[in-house]
């Protein structure tokens, strides 16, 4: 049976209010207000934006979200977790400053913002799963402790998944520092020699100061983490990963997490998937990124799958071209789909329905 997707139309993010309104409407058609439980705590999972991004999901957008949950008599926190590279939302001190920077306050969201797997993000718990790559997977303690969740997640491609929708949001977003690592653990970057300039821009970016240049780059593979943005950043194109097979295996692994993650809520999930910005990498990147397609709208289901299905097809209808592999052609973003409904996440199949 197809899943219910309601969509709202977001033509304009310059009036916040607006925004809010739309999502106050889509909240009301997906019925988080009569269907939430009373008394039980709610993670609204965001992303807060790494310092210098400019796309992430504009605080005063989700109030709503907490307000719904209120009018069911629930309670609601705002959180992520902490990133596994250096950076300025390594640690819970600093990624919440940032999140304060950007505008993530209870002031402003109606509800307080935690960071879910602690100062350092090893407050974490094993979730057995018994799939395919893993027995268990490393969830962050909130994230297991809270009753339910309410997924808000800034569409956009992907350095190593190609598409970042819900499942990328919960998969990797949810993940204490182990479970975060294991799924990066199969990466590894390699520089050409015939495309190096030894410009350096990749030293400057590389979290873990895993790169030095001589007459090239040289990656030490000791102290990499296979995170990416080397590749991201190199203007010459010098950096590879084996893509073909890495891409898919870490799109079955983030499913797992995602899997592990949302066990024993009762179904106590919605997901909210923003195309407000759709732009090449996630919210990860330190700066201000240029969005690939005009704003198309929120579309929201308690079906992770299928709000991503949805997200990935209308994204494309919208761009009349798959604007995803555009975005990254080395890899099959629509993997982490297939995979997730092969392990009963959710439905690639689905109903529209949209909301005036
Ligand atoms: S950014 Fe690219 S070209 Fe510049 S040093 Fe790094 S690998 Fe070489
Ligand atoms: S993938 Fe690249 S940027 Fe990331 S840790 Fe390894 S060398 Fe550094």
């Amino acid at each position: 049976m197809p899943s219910e997707v309601f969509f709202i139309k977001v033509p304009d993010t310059t009036r916040n209010a607006d925004v809010a309104e739309r999502v106050s409407r889509l909240t009301d058609a997906c019925g988080i207000g009569s269907t939430a439980a009373g008394g039980l705590k709610y993670m609204i999972k965001v992303h807060f934006g790494e310092r210098g991004n400019k796309t992430f999901i504009q605080p005063t957008w989700l109030r709503p979200l907490t307000e719904s949950l209120r009018a069911a008599g629930a309670k609601a926190f705002f959180a992520d977790t902490n990133t596994l590279y250096v950076g300025a939302r390594a640690n819970a001190i600093d990624h919440l400053t940032v999140a304060y920077e950007h505008g993530f306050t209870q002031e402003a969201l109606g509800a307080p913002v935690l960071i879910a797997d602690g100062l350092v993000g090893e407050n974490q718990s094993p979730v057995e799963v018994e799939l395919k790559h893993y027995r268990q997977v490393y969830i962050a303690n909130d994230a297991r402790a809270c009753d339910g969740f309410v997924v808000a997640t800034n569409v956009t491609g992907h350095v190593q998944a190609g598409l970042a929708g819900a499942i990328k949001n919960v998969g990797m977003g949810l993940a204490g520092r182990g479970g975060k690592r294991s799924q990066h653990c199969d990466l590894r970057p390699d520089v050409s020699r015939g495309k190096c300039t030894a410009c350096g821009t990749c030293v400057q970016w590389c979290p873990t100061g895993a790169i030095s240049v001589s007459d090239i780059a040289v990656i030490d593979e000791a102290v990499c983490i296979g995170c990416g943005e080397c590749y991201a950043v190199c203007p010459f194109g010098a950096i590879s990963f084996s893509w073909s097979e890495t891409s898919a295996n870490l799109q079955e692994k983030m499913a797992e997490h995602c899997y592990g993650a949302l066990m024993g809520k009762r179904g106590q999930h919605y997901f909210f998937n923003f195309m407000t910005a759709l732009t090449q990498n996630c919210n990860c990147i330190g700066r201000a990124e240029k969005a690939m397609a005009e704003p198309i709208g929120i579309l929201a289901s308690r079906d992770i799958v299928a709000v991503d299905q949805a997200t990935a097809d209308m994204a494309c209808t919208a761009a009349g071209e798959d604007l995803f592999r555009k975005m990254w052609p080395d890899w099959d973003y629509t993997v982490q789909l297939s995979y997730a409904e092969s392990i009963g996440l959710g439905s690639r199949s689905y109903e529209m329905r949209e909301i005036s």
